[in-house]
């Protein structure tokens, strides 16, 4: 399982990926939206590093719970309180467990996604990152007994199909929505994130 430092890590490692891929996601973002993606994750990411060096954190949900809510006071924009609910949620989920196993990882995704479609409503076929969060909760739901590697491994793979996914989607959420068919063609800005997000969750984990 993973500890309190272990999980600390692998939201650090998701802060240097948001950086890595910031320019992409702007570039994502531009063609069906309003070019801002990624400089909100990383302004938001910014903040949680800083959070994160203040410490005195008792478990692995506390941890979540800073990074929820930092993102949900510094992103802005749709993905600020979509991410911000999904890290929420997935604090819930992990209670006061001391190390997240397989089985745990797997709800906390799951969790994560209950809280995206709550807030913002959208189904999968959307073109938003519920196309990389749907099948990134199956992947980790069938891989729950191999431990928490596997289990962040599948969901990152699923995510990263799932994004792709939306390449021909027409979206019907969000601002690509107000671009109706033209928005086909482009990968959706947030599910790429998504992908990009599990991707480093799982190899901090690894
Ligand atoms: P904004 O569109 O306000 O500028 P961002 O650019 O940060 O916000 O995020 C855009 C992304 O948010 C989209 O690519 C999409 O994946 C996601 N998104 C937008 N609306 C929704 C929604 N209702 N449900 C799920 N995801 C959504
Ligand atoms: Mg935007
Ligand atoms: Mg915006």
């Amino acid at each position: 399982g993973c500890s309190v430092e272990e999980v600390t890590a692998a939201v650090r490692a998701a802060a240097e990926i948001v950086r890595a891929h910031r320019d992409e996601l702007v570039e994502l973002d531009r063609e069906i939206g309003d070019g801002d993606h990624g400089e909100n994750l990383h302004r938001g990411f910014t903040a949680v590093l800083a959070k994160l060096d203040g410490g005195g954190f008792d478990g692995p949900a506390s941890v979540l719970k800073v990074t929820a809510t930092t993102l949900i006071s510094t992103v802005g924009g749709a993905a600020g309180p979509l991410y911000g609910t999904a890290f929420l949620r997935a604090a819930t989920a992990l209670g006061n467990a001391s190390e997240v196993d397989g089985p745990l990882a797997a709800k906390a995704i799951a969790a994560a996604l209950e809280g995206v479609v709550a807030r913002g409503k959208a189904a999968p076929g959307d073109k938003t990152m519920v196309d990389a969060l749907t099948p990134a909760v199956a992947a980790a739901q069938s891989t729950v007994d191999a431990g928490v590697l596997a289990v962040l491994r599948a969901a990152a793979d699923a995510a990263e199909d799932g994004a792709a996914s939306t390449v021909p989607l027409v979206a019907r959420k969000g601002r690509a929505s107000y671009l109706g068919e033209r928005s086909a063609g482009h990968l959706d800005p947030g599910a790429r994130s998504t992908a990009v997000l599990l991707r480093a969750l799982a190899e901090a984990a690894g």
